[in-house]
């Protein structure tokens, strides 16, 4: 059966449209032009970072900021086994290898497991601090927020602080998320830690097709990421290079696009918050987003409780034209992962058999919204 009811889209009825014409007539169209700085700007003052730098994704935003970060060929990096590959693949541009760590059970890097790693299997030396086992260098951590849902930002910082190793967030699917209250009060998600990075790709909360942003706590440090994102020219007029750069710069059609997604924001997390109730009120499961934040309710997850069970819901929603997902592959299993070292992975596996994600785009209305519910409550009365 075709699918009906895609798993997430993006919606692009805002001013896209008339943006984008206006880049094509005044023939601003590449790395260069007013949207640019515009989308820098007002993605700042969203997130309440004091600047901000574009990049084509997330991805690429993500390796300008571990090499920022001082990551460098034979170090390692600490990130999380539950997570889309984009958040590993960065470490090994850089040449170095990734750690991989336990979830908890808001699926994201499990701040215990962290600290113990830290405490036990690492030792502290001249230059930084070593995992005994490999004797390389552990040169940062990245946490992830997994489908919008905050990780525990608070230990994780401590821990990262106590051991003086950077802090990444990879902030890509969880633009918007805040925390309302602890010490975090107020903070959005990426300006926690000491570089944050967001993603624009087509099935985020908001898009520009393809794209990325920055935002970092040294702005001496940001500004050096712009300048590696845009080949690194020491002179711009001679040509005069001093480091490799990168071409990771996004383009104004691009932040035309984003301009104009991200004056929607805060409806789409409105639509997607109702949405996520609806199918709660309906008497579908999902997976709470951490207390005392106000998530940007990117991803619905349902627990379908193993993968037996999941595959066969997702093969039954699928009979009637609905499209569901599970949730990635543990990285530290994948092909390309499967030498490095993967510590205590106990919880990962457990959510990952279990965890289905269920449709979510901003333009699902309540009536599809409870169609999807319908049918996967149906599902599971038939398998019961
Ligand atoms: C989407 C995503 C990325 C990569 O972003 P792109 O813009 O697609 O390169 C990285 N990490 C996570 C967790 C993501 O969901």
């Amino acid at each position: 059966m075709e699918v009906k009811i895609p798993l997430s889209v993006p919606n692009l009825r805002g001013r896209e449209l008339e943006l984008l014409g206006e880049c094509v007539s005044g023939e601003w169209v590449s790395t260069a032009g007013p949207y640019i700085s515009e989308l820098e700007s007002a993605l700042a003052s969203y997130v309440g970072a004091k600047r901000a730098v574009a990049c084509q994704s997330g991805t690429a935003g993500l390796h300008l900021a571990l090499l920022e970060a001082g990551v460098k060929p034979g170090e390692a990096v600490i990130v999380p086994a539950l997570s889309f590959i984009a958040s590993a693949n960065p470490t090994v541009y850089c040449g170095a290898h990734p750690i991989f760590m336990d979830c908890d059970d808001s699926l994201c890097l499990d701040p215990l497991k962290l600290r113990e790693f830290c405490e036990r299997e690492c030792e502290r030396r001249a230059g930084g601090l070593y995992e005994s086992l490999s004797g390389r260098r552990i040169a940062a951590i990245e946490a992830v927020h997994i489908f919008g849902n905050l990780a525990d930002m608070d230990a994780i910082s401590k821990t990262a602080a106590d051991f003086s190793l950077p802090l990444i967030e990879d902030a890509c699917e969880a633009l918007g998320s805040r925390w309302e209250s602890g010490p975090l009060s107020g903070r959005y998600a990426g300006t926690v830690g000491d570089i944050g990075v967001y993603s624009f790709n087509g099935n985020k909360i908001i898009t520009t097709g393809g794209g990325g942003m920055i935002v970092a706590r040294d702005i001496e440090k940001l500004e050096h990421m712009r300048f590696l994102s845009t080949q690194a020219k020491a002179d711009t007029v001679r040509f005069i290079h001093e480091e490799i750069g990168y071409n990771y710069r996004l383009t104004n059609l691009q932040a035309a696009v984003g301009i104009a997604q991200l004056e929607r924001l805060e409806e789409f997390i409105e639509t997607k918050k109702r949405n996520y109730e609806l199918y709660l009120a309906e008497g579908v499961e999902l997976l709470p987003f951490r207390e005392g934040t106000r998530p940007n309710y990117w991803f619905y997850s349902h627990p379908t409780g193993s993968l037996e069970r999941r595959e066969k819901l997702m093969a039954a929603l699928a009979e009637r034209g609905i499209q569901t997902r599970p949730i990635w592959a543990l990285l530290n299993t994948l092909k390309p992962y499967r030498g490095e070292r993967a510590y205590k992975i106990e919880r990962a596996p457990r959510w990952q058999e279990s965890v289905l994600n269920l449709p979510c785009s901003t333009n699902l209305t309540a009536e599809v919204v409870r169609e999807c519910a319908r049918a996967l409550r149906e599902a599971e009365r038939v398998m019961a």
